[in-house]
């Protein structure tokens, strides 16, 4: 998606540039720090693992799974129609 590294799922859904600045205005937004995992395995481990208010659980659980949608959406985006805009 950037064209600056090879295309890997953990470099395309968790380690470019596009998409760490995605992750990044999440938990600006949320307050929360984050290290960056590894993998994208090690993304959802982690991420079952926070502790978190049983009314919101079941909308945590999918918030990775919908950041990685917008990112592959917005890589699709950039490798069919050779936009560079963050939609
Ligand atoms: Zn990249």
């Amino acid at each position: 998606m950037c064209k600056k590294e090879a295309e890997t799922p953990r470099h395309l859904l968790l380690h470019c540039e596009v998409a760490s600045e995605l992750w990044s205005m999440f938990f600006c937004l949320s307050s929360i720090n984050w290290t960056t995992p590894l993998t994208v395995k090690d993304a959802y481990e982690s991420w079952s693992l926070w502790k978190v208010d049983k009314a919101i659980k079941k909308i945590w659980i999918m918030i990775p799974a919908c950041i990685f949608w917008c990112i592959w959406l917005e890589r699709n985006k950039r490798c069919f129609t050779n936009s560079l805009a963050l939609a």
